[in-house]
């Protein structure tokens, strides 16, 4: 595996190391080999990075001048598209994307998408008047102004690093906000290299700050408590959402929350079976089942669910998953050996709980690597933990369902709401299913959501908020209404 050069952390507009000299392993998941360093920031070092951001939001520069937020952010752009071939070694080597996800949310779906946050930058209104209104007899014209929110705290998870960094970064940075960036301590090269493009631009000093540390959750704590920071931009597990809105309340700070699903695909008893079981293979395996909207609750008819299983048995077993390297392979490893512990913890719960493992469930043997064998289970219920926790690995759930209304029942019957799938030969039934499930996002056989322009984020306990399209921008904009008299 090539060995990449050590980073360092990016502050007030210059690299340097950590403060306290310390740096921490970056180890490639596909190999479990050191392929370089990252500085492993301290508490010293996010204070000079939150102050940083501080004075170059209140420096009204940035926050205030479109015309250099469109110059800077376009270049930021074009060096985004310089660094291509980084990115995707970087996508390879750290994230252990397999490279059938680099045409996806590893690398070019991002990319392409931060034009339309240049779009939204220009075309974007700001302020707007309404009528002269006359409460209590006062007659007064209105101003309504959208302003940036302030310093944003972006807390990142490792699963697709480039597409949640800028999926937050961009518009915040597009809204007129600074940011201080906080990738999870798995993945500091695709943070880390969005400083490298923003060093090149003629971005103000502090507008834009990457912390990266070995500890999970000690600068990130830091980052929701310290009150010079107005808003956290949060992507990562319910669990730790739930940790930072509790934090984030002893100030009221504002909180935008990407959080887990357990996401259901619904199969009608209409659909063809043939064209739309093996998919859920893709829905499940797509880089190891590390996706917040992955479908991994596959909830099938009752009456079909033994041609079901058979069928996913094949799939399952037919997806390959050598190499990230290898050409068109969607399935990679997991992120670390804590991760694939994680997943075969899951695995023994299932058993534990009755269900029956239909092939996986193990590592595969030897090959180097935290790789997990794709896994599917059956005689699950819904109430089993294996169907209601996330376990963000290559594991699927399949429950069988009695008809239309039992299928929507068991779909909502979880703490998450993320996203969801319907199969049936017929759109208006699976849109009706479709507009009683209650998640962000759902997909209509096999149609795919996923957009520069389509908000994306969760009901219930996946989230608070939207990231992407004009909502993802707006989350990055406080309000202020003026009145004068008319
Ligand atoms: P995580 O919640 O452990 O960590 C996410 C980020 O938060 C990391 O940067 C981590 O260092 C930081 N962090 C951890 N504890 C913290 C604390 N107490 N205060 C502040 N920051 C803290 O999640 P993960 O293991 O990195 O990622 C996997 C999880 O993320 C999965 O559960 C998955 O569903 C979720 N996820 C959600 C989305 C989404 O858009 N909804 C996208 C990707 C991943």
């Amino acid at each position: 595996m090539t060995k990449f050069e050590d980073s360092l952390l990016y502050i007030d507009g210059k690299f340097a190391p950590a403060k306290n000299g310390k740096t921490y392993p970056n180890v490639a998941p596909a190999t479990g080999e050191i392929i370089g360093y990252a500085a492993d920031g301290s508490t010293e070092d996010m204070d000079t990075a939150i102050a940083a951001a501080r004075r170059a939001f209140d420096g009204r520069d940035w926050s205030t001048d479109r015309d250099l937020r469109l110059r800077v952010l376009t270049q930021f752009r074009d060096g985004l598209h310089a660094s291509r071939e980084r990115i995707k070694a970087l996508a390879v080597a750290e994230a252990g994307s397999p490279l059938g996800c680099i045409a996806g949310p590893q690398r070019d779906a991002p990319i392409s998408f931060v034009d339309f946050g240049l779009e939204m930058l220009k075309s974007y209104v700001f302020e707007r008047e309404l009528p002269v209104a006359n409460t209590m007899g006062v007659p007064s014209r209105r101003l309504i102004w959208k302003e940036a929110a302030g310093v944003v705290g972006a807390i990142t998870p490792w699963n697709v690093p480039l597409q949640i960094n800028l999926a937050k970064c961009f518009p915040a940075l597009a809204a007129g906000c600074t940011v201080v960036l906080k990738p999870a301590p798995e993945t500091p090269w695709l943070a880390t290299i969005l400083a490298e493009i923003a060093d090149k631009t003629d971005m103000p000093p502090g507008v834009f700050n990457v912390i990266t540390s070995a500890q999970p959750a000690l600068v990130g704590e830091q980052l929701v408590t310290d009150p010079r920071v107005d808003m956290i931009s949060f992507t990562g597990s319910t669990a730790t959402g739930r940790l930072i809105m509790a934090a984030a309340s002893e100030q009221i700070k504002k909180v935008f929350l990407e959080l887990g699903g357990k996401s259901a695909f619904v199969v009608l008893d209409d659909a063809d079976f043939e064209l739309v079981i093996p998919t859920s293979a893709f829905f499940v395996l797509y880089h190891a089942g590390q996706g917040c909207a992955s479908l991994t609750r596959l909830l099938v008819p009752r009456n079909r669910y033994d041609e079901a299983i058979g069928m996913l048995k094949t799939a399952f077993e037919a997806m390959p998953y050598t190499d990230p390297t290898a050409e068109n392979q969607i399935m990679g490893p997991l992120i670390s050996e804590r991760q694939r512990q994680r997943v075969l913890e899951y695995v023994k719960i299932g058993l534990d709980e009755g269900a029956r493992l239909v092939t996986g469930g193990d590592m595969p043997h030897g090959k180097k690597g935290f790789y997990v064998q794709p896994t599917v289970f059956a005689d699950v219920d819904n109430s089993m933990r294996i169907a209601q926790e996330e376990i963000f690995g290559p594991v699927l759930v399949v429950i069988p369902h009695d008809g239309d209304e039992d299928a929507v029942r068991i779909a909502n019957d979880s703490i998450f709401g993320l996203s969801g799938g319907v199969a049936s030969a017929s759109t208006e039934r699976a849109l009706a299913v479709a507009r009683r499930i209650r998640t962000g996002t759902f997909s209509v056989n096999g149609a795919n959501y996923f957009a520069a322009d389509t908000p994306f984020g969760g009901y219930k306990q996946s989230g608070i908020g939207r990231e992407m399209g004009r909502e993802g921008f707006e989350e990055y904009l406080e309000t202020k209404s003026v009145a004068i008299p008319a």
